[in-house]
């Protein structure tokens, strides 16, 4: 199925390309912060190797999917073997291990959705929090950033989308609006619908990396250098994609019927995940299954309000893309 989009393109739209781009480049983070974050993994690694000689540190989420921004915070995860572990117990230790070194803020938030140890190292001045065993979260940063690694401008329409999320205040999962990482979702399965396709789907290709975690197998095709210029059929510019996708979803998306999954690289229907009705808290008023945890839906934050404010903040942005003088700046305006 191809994306039909309600009008015409505004003839004027490559003059964006320059202005978005430099938003893009203005975004990404200097090499010098990738430096510190390895500087703080080395210390934090040394901390937990001398209590738990087996366990391994893994960055994931934005400081290592490529989708982060400039001065993020960095996620970590701490990955102990043993699945039978009191994680709460963990956290405190750690947390005591920590605070004995020079490190500020030092927390255990043991009761928190994901529990984490929080903290801040005044020599990078980079906060950090740190969970345990969350694998599924290491294994789905890893399929981000190999589809980055496809074609530059998923990267590049990801941020210009969640720094858009941002300004406008619809990236904040406890107000009922989507997290990061569902509009990085959204992204590539919009990359993977044009026509010619710009991604490939990597979970229906031939399997180069599996593992299994939390008893979920995960596999896809990861040997991503072999793609280069998988895109290159579709010459659509970034100035077009970001007009397209916000069409999309203010006025092509099928919201009471569809599912968009990676996965698949295609449209699900809600009836065959049985995402047809609300059950407890999940209302499914939006639909983007996760690519390994097919059922858990990353719109289940977003209530009969939310969506209302989502839909009109898509709509917004597609008329300004449309219209306006000067949509780099109207997009990105503070709510
Ligand atoms: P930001 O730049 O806004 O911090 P982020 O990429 O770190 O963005 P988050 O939404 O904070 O995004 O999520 C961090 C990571 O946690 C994601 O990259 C993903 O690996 C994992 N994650 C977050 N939400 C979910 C979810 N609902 N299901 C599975 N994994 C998730
Ligand atoms: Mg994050």
């Amino acid at each position: 199925r191809n994306y039909r989009s309600r009008t015409e393109c505004r003839g004027d739209i490559n003059r964006l390309n320059a202005p978005f781009l430099a938003i893009y480049e203005s975004l990404i983070p200097a090499e010098e912060e990738k430096q510190k974050q390895k500087q703080l993994m080395a210390l934090l690694d040394k901390h937990v190797k001398e209590e738990w000689p087996g366990a391994r540190l893994f960055l994931y989420g934005s400081c290592a999917n490529s989708f982060g921004f400039r001065k993020s915070d960095i996620d970590v995860c701490l990955a102990i073997g043993d699945a039978d572990i009191n994680k709460s117990e963990i956290l405190l230790k750690l947390a005591d291990i920590l605070k004995s070194d020079n490190l500020e803020n030092v927390q255990a938030l043991t009761r928190a959705r994901v529990p984490i140890v929080k903290l801040m190292d005044p020599v990078t001045g980079i906060s950090c929090d740190i969970c345990v065993n969350n694998l599924l979260a290491v294994i789905n940063t890893k399929l981000l950033r190999d589809y980055s690694k496809i074609d530059v401008r998923l990267r590049q329409l990801a941020f210009i989308v969640k720094h858009w999320a941002k300004s406008r205040g619809v990236n904040e999962t406890y107000q009922g609006t989507l997290s990061s990482y569902a509009y990085v979702l959204m992204c590539i399965h919009f990359l993977q619908q044009r026509s010619p396709s710009i991604l490939p789907c990597l979970q229906d290709m031939e399997i180069t990396y599996s593992v299994n975690v939390d008893n979920v197998k995960c596999s896809f095709f990861d040997q991503v250098e072999k793609l280069q210029g998988f895109g290159s059929r579709n010459g659509e510019s970034i100035a077009q994609l970001v007009w397209a996708f916000f069409n999309y979803w203010a006025y092509c998306h099928d919201y009471a019927n569809d599912v968009i999954s990676i996965r698949t690289g295609s449209i699900v229907s809600k009836r065959a995940k049985d995402w047809t009705r609300r059950i407890g808290n999940d209302r499914h008023l939006i639909c983007i299954e996760d690519p390994f945890e097919v059922s858990h839906d990353l719109g289940r934050v977003v209530d009969k309000r939310s969506i209302r404010v989502l839909r009109e903040e898509f709509e917004r942005a597609a008329e300004i893309m449309q219209h306006d003088p000067n949509p780099c700046v109207k997009l990105f305006e503070p709510y």
